[in-house]
């Protein structure tokens, strides 16, 4: 295999993105001399508190959010763990339903799952080959006994863009509250609480830029919801544990960045994937996309490849320095084809041969061309060795 010019090309920015420069720099002065308590009183804990309050009004900002509805987590996990729990517990008087999607990333789908073993219903609706809910779907799952409704404003593995907003006039009508999993688009394209019309949204900061180990919730003014860690009265009481100021700073910076450079991001990325859905498209035969064509994240590519296994293409697509994933976690152990890919219809022989490509801020139309250049020989080679192949 030749050596490229180009050491690294990451393509994997769904999985994590790397931290802008900005939000090295905010963070810094917290990893190192300013340590204060935010709770405390005197003037170090009142200049972490004034930190912390001016990263809660940049990612207000960015989400069209009142800086009261937002609150500070470990990450995505956290928050859609605590969009579920959190509600359920609340309402326990009024219900014990919950209404998600067979398609969520597992920080839901594996909660709600849970919540089944202990006395909550769950219930998960299907979609179709382009992997979009019907909100007529969520409509008819609807019972007396739901609480909340949770589907995820993009798909992180195919890429689809999910109508949140039609599903949270379902919701609104049947006085039942809607979180959505926004942590693949928060930072990436317009996010609006208001437009969207959810009352719950989920965020993580190293998906947009930030650092790793710090998310958000945005909790809609007056929705009940109780706490998911308990202890102090940190968060307004909605989350105790002594502030991660440095991740919250990090992620308050790469909310501004985030929401200076979103026109402009949005359209460079969409044209670069253009470029590289019709260069792979033109050279590699017996290969779909995966996903919604055009309602869809700007910087997915979901291929899916047939005869051969993704996990293969990834690790050779790594030999000549080019970061990809399968689209569910690029684990070695799990060679279980796609949950998301099952609930589209996609059969499970096929399902195995996707990779996805996820092109980021800092991508380039030279590391697309490299792709271009690289993946098709890589896959003519893969396939003369698979039994698979015709
Ligand atoms: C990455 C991701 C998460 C998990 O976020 P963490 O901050 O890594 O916990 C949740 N949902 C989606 C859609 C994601 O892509």
């Amino acid at each position: 295999m030749e050596v490229s010019p180009i050491d690294k090309v990451y393509l994997d920015h769904a999985a994590t993105t790397p931290p802008h420069p900005d939000v090295a720099t905010a963070m810094q002065p917290y990893l190192e001399g300013m340590f204060g308590n935010p709770s405390a009183l005197y003037a170090m804990g009142r200049e972490s508190r004034a930190a912390i309050e001016k990263a809660r009004r940049q990612v207000a900002a960015l989400i069209g959010a009142g800086t009261g509805e937002v609150f500070f987590t470990s990450g995505g996990s956290e928050s859609d763990n605590m969009a579920l729990w959190g509600t359920l517990l609340a309402n326990e008087g009024k219900g014990n339903h919950v209404v998600t999607s067979a398609i969520e990333h597992h920080a839901v789908l594996e909660t709600a799952e849970f919540l089944t073993a202990h006395g909550y219903e769950a219930t998960f609706v299907g979609v179709d080959s382009a992997g979009v809910v019907d909100p007529d779907d969520i409509r008819k799952a609807i019972t007396g006994r739901t609480i909340v409704v949770s589907v995820m404003h993009a798909n992180n593995e195919v890429g689809t863009i999910e109508p949140v907003r039609e599903i949270a006039d379902v919701c609104r009508e049947a006085g039942v509250l809607l979180h959505t999993d926004a942590v693949q688009t928060v930072g990436n394209v317009h996010v609006d609480v208001d437009d969207l019309g959810v009352d719950l949204l989920s965020m993580s900061g190293h998906k947009l830029y930030g650092p790793k180990g710090i998310g958000a919730i945005y909790v809609r003014n007056g929705t009940k919801i109780t706490r998911f860690i308990h202890g102090g009265e940190q968060e307004h009481g909605k989350r105790a544990g002594t502030e991660n100021m440095a991740g919250i700073v990090g992620l308050g910076a790469a909310a501004e960045v985030a929401a200076g450079e979103m026109d402009d991001k949005v359209g460079r990325i969409g044209k670069l994937r253009g470029r590289l859905v019709d260069g792979l498209s033109a050279e590699i035969p017996d290969m779909f996309l995966n996903g919604h064509p055009t309602n869809r994240l700007p910087n997915n590519v979901h291929l899916g490849v047939k005869f051969i296994e993704g996990e293969a293409i990834c690790l050779q697509l790594d030999v000549v320095g080019i970061c990809a994933s399968t689209g569910s976690a690029c684990s070695s152990e799990a060679l279980e084809p796609s949950h998301v890919l099952l609930a589209m219809g996609v059969p499970a022989r096929d399902a195995q041969g996707s990779v996805r490509f996820s092109l980021g801020r800092g991508t380039t139309a030279e590391e697309i061309d490299y792709v271009i250049e690289t993946l098709p020989p890589i896959i003519e080679r893969l396939r003369s060795m698979s039994p698979h192949a015709r």
